[in-house]
């Protein structure tokens, strides 16, 4: 089964695709060579003017479903941070206009802030041939932000964030020990059960 991934981003259909086959063995779930996620085929670059990330998530499938007419599964992902009323949020990848930039506005504006709560959000929207949603959800992974940025895996705010109940920040952590507790898997795996149990209707 192939499902368009509404992304310009070949690294992201690695990423989904390592995912969904990590979850595959590890539940002997017999998918794992019939899902398989593509690129769009042609450029896509929707406008993400949606106000939260269930909306973007919603236009960019909706672009990916229109290139494509075929499955369409898109993500829209960010940083909330509880005492900046959940800013960054959707504008995580405007919000200056470089990874390290990002970090360091950041970081400003917690300065001499206690309550250091945060969490990363990903929701995933799957559209079917039919144009219509055919499933959604919300991932999150919770945590902290820490005063400096540590480790150089991962990317985005992965420097400076701290998952609950860790003591090293998701950039310190290995990709296989960050796809265990991210946002982003969190959601797929939701996905890819509501596709196994499709799977099995039909
Ligand atoms: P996207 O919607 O997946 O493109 O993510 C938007 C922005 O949110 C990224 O450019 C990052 O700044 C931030 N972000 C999303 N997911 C992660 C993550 O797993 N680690 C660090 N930053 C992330």
């Amino acid at each position: 089964m192939k499902i368009v991934l509404a992304t310009s981003n070949p690294h992201k259909v690695k990423e989904i695709n390592e995912i969904t086959t990590q979850f595959c063995v590890d539940n002997n779930i017999n998918l794992t060579e019939s899902i398989n996620f593509i690129l769009p085929p042609t450029d896509f670059n929707p406008d993400e003017t949606g106000e939260t990330f269930a909306e973007n998530s919603y236009i960019k499938a909706k672009e990916g479903w229109n290139l494509s007419r075929n499955w369409c599964l898109a993500d829209d992902s960010g940083l909330c941070i509880e005492a900046l009323n959940g800013k960054p949020g959707i504008y995580s990848a405007r919000y200056a206009e470089t990874p390290q930039k990002r970090i360091e506005r950041v970081l400003k504006e917690l300065k001499g802030i206690e309550n250091r709560k945060a969490h990363f959000v990903c929701h995933m929207t799957l559209i079917n041939p039919d144009g219509e949603i055919a499933f959604s959800y919300e991932g999150i992974c919770k945590g902290s932000i820490i005063n400096e940025p540590k480790g150089v895996n991962g990317f985005g705010y992965d420097p400076i964030f701290l998952p609950e109940g860790y003591s090293k920040t998701i950039a310190e952590l290995s990709e296989d020990e960050k796809n265990q507790i991210s946002h982003r898997s969190i959601a797929l795996r939701e996905v890819i059960k509501y596709l196994t149990s499709f799977n099995r209707q039909v």
